[in-house]
């Protein structure tokens, strides 16, 4: 086999894309079917938080009726198979790769079925690889259910009982609302995440994010290396897009509570942070709105107006009682980590990131897609990957001239 691009979400079938259009030889392996992630690592009622017209997917663009709404997860997924359909990417499903190792002067990846031999490999195994659990975690009495986000269905599906959601991501301030909506009890546990309107001026603020630059800003500008693990704004596609925070949150009746800690006796404890979390997500759409005032100003259009809310405090508990607060199910929703630990070269940076220029490594021959920052903010997204997986296949067509 001359190039194995590993993973079939957007990230592996967007390189497919180019590399077809080039008309080089290659395999997709896939651990499930075509958008096996959409598929079974989402909940019931998800739908897209970035507006459909950002799909832009190579040879996939959104051209549907309604570029201002939010695909449910069922169209994104007829999405994904009418892409794959409309250029008949050499996919073999249900194939996961187990291990990537040397192979001579190429790769030799280990399948359920045998080996396979690569002169060049993508991996392209998804951005949100393995949720991460806080320590502590495991200290949680047995009868309280632990799920991860990803486990989540619905609320009818949940056991009895109060919700503590940990995490408040945009994925978490989406699972509160549903839970609490449903007529349960649920303590959100704070984390630090920056908060969006959804529109200014009559814009998605995904548009601004993406006419002002912000989206296009490289990996030498984040504050550390640490800060490719925040979440990505707290916001919301329901109901056509709305906004969803922690004001937000409150306002309903979801009660806030600070960091997790950890789990004495029957007790779990949360930091005294919910203030610090709210002061960081005000912060960070402070800086957002700086770098799309400037950039109006470079152009010499008006900024958009936006009335920033007065500092926002609420009383939190700093612990629950697992019986008196009736705590029946913890949901995990504090981020992920990446998971290459069956990449047997070593490219990894010390948080586990694959150490890459424009998604190449040293290894000659070893390419991945879809990490998050990888060239740029977009990198990881529905907007974003085609560009990349554009630059990735270019590298690889120009290596084999
Ligand atoms: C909850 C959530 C909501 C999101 N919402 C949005 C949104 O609204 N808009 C947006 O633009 N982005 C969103 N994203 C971000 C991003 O678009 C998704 O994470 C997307 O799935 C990333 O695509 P990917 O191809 O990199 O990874 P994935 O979609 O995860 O695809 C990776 C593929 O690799 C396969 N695989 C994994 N390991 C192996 C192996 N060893 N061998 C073979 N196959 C393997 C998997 O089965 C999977 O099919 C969201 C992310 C999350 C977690």
């Amino acid at each position: 086999m001359n190039v194995a691009v590993i993973g079939a979400g957007q990230a592996g079938l967007s390189t497919s894309w180019y590399l077809t259009q080039s008309k080089v030889d290659h395999a997709v392996l896939e651990a499930g079917r075509v958008a096996e992630t959409w598929r079974t690592r989402r909940w019931d009622s998800f739908c897209l938080v970035t507006p459909n017209w950002s799909v832009q997917l190579p040879g996939a663009e959104y051209a549907g009726p309604d570029p201002d709404g939010f695909m449910p997860l069922a169209a994104l997924i007829d999405h994904f198979e009418s892409w794959a359909k409309s250029f008949d990417p050499p996919i073999q499903e249900n194939t996961r790769a187990i291990s990537l190792e040397p192979d001579g002067s190429g790769f030799l990846i280990s399948l359920p079925s045998g080996t396979l031999q690569a002169r060049t490999v993508v991996v392209a195994t998804g951005a949100y690889q393995r949720p991460y659990r806080p320590a502590g975690a495991e200290l949680l009495p047995k009868g309280v259910v632990q799920l991860f986000a990803e486990e989540y269905s619905n609320p009818a599906a949940l056991q009895p009982g109060a919700v503590v959601v940990v995490g408040s991501g945009q994925t978490g301030c989406q699972l509160a609302e549903e839970i609490h909506q449903s007529g349960r009890k649920v303590f959100l546990a704070c984390g630090r995440c920056i908060w969006v309107p959804r529109r200014l001026e009559g814009h998605d603020i995904v548009w601004w994010m993406i006419e002002s630059g912000f989206m296009d800003r490289t990996p030498d500008k984040l504050p550390a290396p640490a800060a490719r693990l925040l979440g990505n704004p707290q916001t919301t596609g329901h109901d056509r897009g709305r906004d969803l925070n922690f004001r937000v949150l409150h306002e309903m009746g979801v009660e806030l509570v600070g960091r997790f800690v950890g789990v004495e006796g029957s007790r779990v404890a949360f930091a005294n942070d919910v203030a610090a979390s709210v002061d960081f997500g005000d912060a960070r759409l402070g800086d957002l709105l700086k770098f799309i005032d400037a950039d109006c100003a470079a152009k010499g259009i008006d900024a958009p107006t936006f009335h920033m809310p007065p500092p926002f405090r609420v009383d939190s508990r700093t612990s629950l009682d697992i019986a008196q607060d009736r705590v029946g199910t913890v949901i995990w929703t504090s981020g992920y980590r990446p998971d290459y630990g069956w990449v047997k070269f070593p490219v990894f940076d010390d948080m586990g990131f694959p150490v890459q220029t424009e998604g190449r490594t040293s290894v000659p021959g070893l390419y991945f897609m879809g990490v998050h920052w990888m060239r740029t903010n977009k990198s990881a997204i529905l907007y974003g990957v085609g560009e990349d997986a554009e630059v990735v296949a270019r590298q690889i067509v120009e290596s084999r001239r």
